[in-house]
């Protein structure tokens, strides 16, 4: 199954032993990092970037929680807009524990340090956003959103990192995760790689959290960090595990022409609004309630339209102007400081008084490694149970599918899922592991796969650089799974990822040493991100009708009937072999956890 099944090279190997592993300190790494340090269990944390620059540190809305503290709220108004938002994909058990734990959640990062900006009454701020409604989806607007500014992200990083330095983890910084270590079914630890000085670390341990974040680098332009290669995907393919509802990937409407920088949609939450090249306010068509403050999805596909119809904005007719010049600069100072700034450097416009070009840019992944709302890793059993838990494997946000988001994530849903599932993590993880149990053997070719990995492509001399591999698969998604597809679009792409993933076997690295080998973590950064591209694809030519994200042209309508299911796909063609996919699913929970909400039936999605 891995790209070069040798036998384990010579490589200098330390060993460790933890009671639990986190991969990942981001959001919801760092989350489940202090859950589980805080209740005594031997926690390590693994990142192959600081802390503090994870991408979470780029969030900048906010996070949703129903606190009512600027308009009336209530948790199940914020289910029903996660579940209508999701175009009935989601599961409502999943859905339900999100929304009704997020209240403590913000609460908690209150306390941990988060500076909240401020109502005159001393309340944490909260300002609107897409898609979230009063009264059952009825509206009006909500204000559901708790923002620091539009730096939230940053503000909640910086807090949750310190926090889990009060508790005893252990942080292994710049060390490059490889592979999971599996025996017999079961997770049992992880080999990483300390790119500092090329050594090779063997983690034991009771369980292994995956919170190694998005795969938004599979497409040419994204707003997501080039760090987000969805490293932990491609450990869990590769043990031989599916990914779930790969084919939703979410556009956001606005990300700077050009650039791809992200301006927050809390932009149109303080009253900013898109023109096409009439200046018309088109969104007032498309979404005749909602208007700019639509589902993202339903957003990107009315720029997209009004962009194929000829009245895209600048001389290829090719984005669309978004306006905040009619804000008081007091405001724009005060709520959007950053956006001001990323508008001035990445497009040399003054926001406060002109408009700035934007089009729909990869944002963010639906889907990503199935699990229930524990953060336990579920699979296809071999008895046919769709929620079989794969023991000692755990995932957390993005690069995990609870599957609160479903077809389509609402704007500050996302950080909300880091901190309520991280923390989820740390209950399930203590209720499960005895601190300092003695742990079983390791198998005896534990670091085979990932020392196999490492080496063959530490000495790959083939004729393709991984950087011109990288932007081929980059180009044929960004032209083949974008906000439109249809079945030829699709069917040629599929084509044309399996002969880009041939072309890994010919891959080239120049550099061959161990020390800061950017090149070699590079290659193994661009083989994740090559399956998950390639099972991306596949998932999307397969799935006939429109949900959410997925706007199939062929088949412009949502077909609960035959498709209101998961999809669940393992890849088989690593290494350049073939880029086989295979493709089954899992059904949606149409329950919800308890008796005080009813669950909520399918119906047309309008706004
Ligand atoms: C520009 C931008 C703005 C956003 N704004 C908002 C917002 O306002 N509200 C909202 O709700 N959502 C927002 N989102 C989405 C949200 O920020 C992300 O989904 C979320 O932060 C992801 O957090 P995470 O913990 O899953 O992973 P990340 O923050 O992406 O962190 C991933 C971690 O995994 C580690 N890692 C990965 N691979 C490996 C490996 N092989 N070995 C070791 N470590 C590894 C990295 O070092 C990193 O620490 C935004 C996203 C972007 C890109």
């Amino acid at each position: 199954m891995a790209s070069a099944p040798n036998s384990a090279p010579a490589y200098k190997i330390i060993d460790h032993t933890y009671d639990v592993v986190v991969v990942g300190a981001g959001g919801s790494g760092l989350r489940a990092t202090m859950g589980a340090a805080e209740s005594g269990l031997r926690t390590a944390n693994i990142s192959k970037v600081f802390p503090t620059r994870s991408h979470t540190v780029a969030a900048q809305g906010g996070i949703a929680a129903s606190l009512g503290n600027n308009t009336p709220d209530h948790w199940s108004w914020h289910m029903y807009d996660t579940v209508k938002g999701a175009d009935w994909l989601g599961d409502q058990d999943a859905i339900e524990y999100l929304v009704r734990e997020a209240p403590q959640a913000v609460y908690e990062l209150e306390h941990a340090g988060v500076p909240f900006s401020r109502n005159e009454d001393g309340t944490i701020y909260q300002r609107p956003f897409g898609g979230h409604m009063q009264n059952m989806g009825e509206g009006p607007p909500v204000q559901r959103t708790c923002a620091a500014a539009d730096r939230t992200g940053h503000a909640m990083l910086h807090a949750l990192y310190q926090q889990s330095l009060k508790y005893a983890a252990d942080f292994f910084i710049e060390y490059f995760a490889i592979d999971l270590i599996m025996k017999d079914g079961k997770c049992v630890g992880v080999i990483a790689l300390c790119m500092d000085d090329g050594s090779i670390h063997r983690f034991r341990s009771q369980s292994v959290v995956l919170a190694t974040g998005g795969y938004g680098r599979c497409y040419y332009t994204a707003t997501s960090a080039h760090t987000c290669t969805g490293d932990g995907g491609g450990m869990v393919l590769r043990a031989g595990l599916p990914l779930q509802d790969m084919e939703f990937v979410q556009f956001h409407p606005t990300g700077i022409y050009g650039a791809g920088v992200l301006i927050t949609e809390g932009a149109r939450g303080e009253g900013g609004y898109l023109t096409n090249s009439e200046g018309e306010r088109f969104m007032e068509r498309y979404a005749p309630s909602a208007k700019d403050l639509a589902s993202r999805d339903v957003v990107s596909r009315s720029m997209a339209l009004e962009m194929r119809e000829g009245r895209g904005v600048g001389p290829e007719g090719d984005h669309i102007f978004l306006h905040l010049d009619h804000i008081d600069p007091a405001v724009l100072a005060e709520r959007l400081p950053g956006i001001t700034e990323s508008g001035k450097i990445f497009a040399g416009v003054d926001l406060t008084r002109q408009p700035l070009p934007v089009t729909p840019t990869v944002h963010y992944n639906m889907g990503g490694i199935p699990c229930n709302y524990h953060g336990e890793v579920v699979t296809i059993g071999a008895d046919g149970n769709p929620e079989t838990v794969v023991p000692g494997l755990f995932a957390v946000g993005e690069a995990a599918c609870v599957s609160v988001h479903g077809a389509n994530r609402l704007g500050s849903n996302s950080l909300i899922d880091l901190v309520v599932f991280g923390r989820a993590t740390g209950h399930r993880l203590t209720e499960l592991i005895k601190p300092g149990s003695s742990q079983e053997e390791l198998p005896k070719n534990s670091t085979e796969m990932a020392l196999g990995r490492l080496d063959h492509f530490r000495n790959a001399k083939g004729g393709s650089p991984t950087s011109e591999i990288r932007a081929e698969m980059q180009k044929t998604m960004q032209k083949h799974c974008a906000v439109f597809r249809d079945t030829a679009l699709l069917e040629e792409g599929v084509e044309m990822m399996q002969k880009t993933n041939k072309r890994m076997e010919d891959v080239h690295v120049t550099d061959r040493s161990l020390i800061w080998n950017s090149d070699l973590v590079e290659t193994l950064e661009l083989d994740n991100l090559m399956a998950q591209a390639s099972v991306t694809i596949a998932s999307a030519a397969n799935r006939k009708e429109s949900r959410g994200a997925h706007a199939h042209e062929d088949f412009p309508d949502r077909d609960d009937a035959n498709w209101m299911k998961h999809t669940a796909v393992w890849f088989e063609g690593w290494g350049g072999k073939g880029g086989e996919v295979k493709i089954d699913y899992r059904p949606v929970h149409e329950y919800t956890l308890t008796d005080d909400v009813e669950y909520i039936k399918p119906k047309k999605r309008v706004y």
